[in-house]
């Protein structure tokens, strides 16, 4: 008689080896500036902080905040405040269709490894971790491994999503494909880009079919990012 498989927790599943089941194709994705919008939540706290009208911070900034009048001892001390105090990896907004499109990509069979940086600083690992992992709970966004990364800039993934200048290049200069996420502070670089997550959802979808790495959706899956909620509930 056969056993069922050992449940590995809610977003990590049993892999079943099947000849018929091609290869994982693992989608690397950056967490701020790509599903967290930083710029949005950041500047509502430096708002609060300096004691300025929101609206004096503009969205369209570089990617030192020079806009802002920040300096890069401001931003350390203000960055700072906000991880640890604010609760800023918490709180932040999520991009429109972010869950709901890795969600697809993942009942396609397309590993979802989020690698965030947040961890460049050393100081306020446990609040930066355990707030990112709640983030990602709370607006249903799937995954079945994560990374916190220093510096390291390669973590074997087919292709990447990045917002980060230096990122992408440096994964670019190791050979590995990037879709730049659209921001204001990397127009600089060059293409795949990628506006919404419905075009990096596109993007994706056909970078895996040519490795023949994407299946169907299975029948009696809903789709949805709440779904696990649901399911929960
Ligand atoms: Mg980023």
């Amino acid at each position: 008689m056969g056993h069922v498989q050992p449940w590995r927790g809610s977003l990590r599943l049993p892999l079943v080896a099947q000849p018929s089941v091609p290869p994982s194709f693992i989608f690397g994705v950056d967490l701020d500036g790509v599903c967290a919008d930083y710029t949005t939540g950041f500047r509502q706290i430096v708002a609060e902080e300096l004691g300025v009208d929101v609206e004096t911070l503009p969205l369209e900034r570089s990617w030192d905040f020079r806009e802002w009048g920040l300096d890069e001892a401001d931003f350390e001390r203000l960055h700072h405040l906000a991880v640890t105090e604010r609760r800023l990896f918490r709180d932040l907004p999520a991009f429109d269709g972010c869950a709901d499109a890795l969600w697809r990509l993942s009942d396609a069979g397309i590993w979802i490894r989020i690698i965030t940086h947040r961890l460049y600083v050393n100081w306020g690992h446990a609040t930066a971790v355990s707030d990112t992992v709640s983030w990602l709970d709370t607006f249903g966004i799937p995954y079945r491994d994560i990374c916190f990364l220093g510096k390291k800039p390669q973590v074997e993934a087919d292709v990447y999503i990045d917002d980060a200048s230096h990122n992408v290049k440096a994964l670019r200069a190791t050979g590995n494909p990037v879709i730049v996420f659209d921001q204001p502070y990397n127009q600089d670089m060059a293409g795949p880009r990628a506006s919404t997550w419905a075009e990096v959802e596109d993007m994706v979808v056909e970078l895996a079919s040519q490795q023949n790495a994407v299946q169907p959706q299975l029948p009696g899956f809903d789709a949805g990012a709440d779904r696990l909620i649901r399911r929960r509930s």
